[in-house]
């Protein structure tokens, strides 16, 4: 494994060009509390880039609430409907059906997109016998794509994100369109909340954990809100009654869309970038998020392999590469968790990913150098995650601050809780005790609280 020393270099090379120093991470986490004040600040918030978004959300719940409630829950791979029943006590049971959105529905017109989850809630409604009981229940609509606030019940999206493109639903009021479209079907729901996924998650884990004030999402997108006070939220334009605080919607996806974080940038994040399908927007999302781990992990796999560093037996044996790492999206996320979970030298998971994408007999150097590529990839993630989060519990100010996590990035990803927590470990101040807290479920769940706690005061 000593055969090309000068080969090394070159993969150290690129490896190198992938790597945060906690000094840098500093000096992100000051260009992050610039961005948020011009995001909160009224005379700076139109050209933010991180927006910062004030949620209408005021109280945590208290684990209380009782009532049935659905939600629907629409912002990545999966459309969810769900029946939340909340017995009080921090008791809850949850019914859910997952539904697919069609690609052709996901960049078609607006209208057929909300037409279609109206048919899923009557379906699953149905389903669960709340057709025609005589009760009109109240709906939380999960919709995690950038919306601008106007109340509760009332958000206006400002740009699709993650693979969605519909027409004619940018700058209207997309709890407008889902209450028509649920009308024009005759269902008896109304939809009383919008929120977003990261203040689902944040409620659902508040619910159990009073010391929750800030909320994450690792999945097909990266997110996050926390709790402000009102004082900090120059934008808010609501009440001052008690609690004089609100959950802000960070938007955080959009950090560096203005070339701020082009220092750390490789040109895999260009090249990402360049061939999504919003290109200059999500920079730091597409540095971090499951959309897009694994086309940075192709992109450079395949550097190698075309500068003949990496499956040079294989190429000798079958003449060509007849391989997916060619193709867009050939490299799944999945598999960057795959390749971490191997450890010492045997590699059985490397190679199982390996010849699942057509490399045949991969060696031990071909293995050791995919699971490194998937290392650093991951592990920048998951440092950038954890100096966003940093930020805000240094912010925050409590002593103790619990983070409410989902998405399958970070539940799956076998080292990147351990990545982030190592390196908050660094930037958080010392005499702050914080903890990442899984939130099973939690943006439906939380959708659902924040649908009965608005229901009970309608
Ligand atoms: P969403 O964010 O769309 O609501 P998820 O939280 O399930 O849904 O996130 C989906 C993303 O998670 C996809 O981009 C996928 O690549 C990624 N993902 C799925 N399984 C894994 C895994 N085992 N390890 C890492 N990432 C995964």
């Amino acid at each position: 494994h000593h055969r090309h020393p000068e080969l090394n270099d070159q993969i150290e090379k690129v490896m190198d060009s992938l790597k945060i120093t906690d000094d840098q991470l500093v000096h992100i986490m000051h260009i992050l509390e610039e961005e948020m004040t011009a995001g909160l600040s009224p005379a700076t918030h139109k050209q933010a880039t991180v927006k910062m978004f004030p949620t209408y959300v005021r109280n945590i719940p208290n684990g209380t609430e009782v009532g049935k409630v659905l939600a629907l829950d629409l912002g990545g791979t999966n459309f969810r409907v769900l029946l939340i029943d909340l017995r009080g006590n921090d008791k809850v049971e949850l019914t859910s059906k997952i539904f697919v959105i069609p690609q052709s529905i996901m960049i078609g017109d607006g209208k057929y997109l909300f037409r279609h989850l109206a048919e899923c809630l009557y379906e699953f409604m149905l389903k669960e016998n709340l057709i025609h009981t005589g009760l009109c229940y109240p709906l939380g609509f999960t919709f995690s794509f950038p919306c601008k606030q106007e109340g509760l019940a009332s958000a206006r999206l400002t740009g699709w994100t993650k693979g969605f493109s519909c027409a004619g639903v940018v700058n209207q009021d997309v709890v407008k369109l889902l209450q028509d479209a649920i009308n024009e079907k005759g269902i008896n729901a109304k939809c009383v909340a919008l929120v977003n996924d990261t203040v689902g998650t944040l409620m659902a884990c508040a619910y159990k954990d009073p010391s929750t004030a800030i909320g994450l999402i690792l999945g097909t997108g990266t997110n996050a809100c926390y709790i402000e006070s009102l004082d900090k939220v120059g934008t808010w334009d609501g009440d001052y009654d008690e609690p004089k605080q609100v959950i802000i919607n960070m938007e955080w996806g959009a950090f560096g869309d203005n070339d701020r974080l082009n220092l750390i940038r490789t040109k895999y994040d260009e090249e990402v970038d360049l061939s999504s399908i919003n290109p200059g927007k999500q920079i730091f999302e597409k540095m971090i998020s499951g959309m897009y781990m694994g086309e940075i992990v192709r992109l450079i796999i395949l550097d190698l392999l075309q500068q003949e560093l990496l499956f040079l037996g294989h190429r000798d044996t079958y003449g060509d590469y007849k391989t997916p790492l060619y193709d867009r999206g050939g490299f799944y996320t999945k598999f960057v968790s795959t390749v971490e979970t191997d450890e010492g030298i045997k590699f059985s998971n490397t190679r199982r990913v390996l010849e699942d994408i057509g490399i045949r007999n991969p060696t031990y150097d071909d293995c050791a150098i995919v699971q490194h590529i998937c290392r650093q990839v991951s592990k920048r993630a998951a440092r950038l995650a954890g100096a966003g989060l940093a930020v805000l519990i240094n912010r925050i100010g409590k002593s103790e601050v619990t983070v409410g996590v989902d998405g399958s990035l970070y539940r799956y990803h076998p080292r990147f809780k351990r990545n982030m927590e190592r390196c908050m470990e660094a930037l958080v101040h010392k005499d702050i005790k914080f903890q990442l807290t899984l939130s099973d479920d939690g943006s439906g769940k939380g959708a659902a609280m924040v649908a009965c706690v608005a229901d009970r005061s309608l």
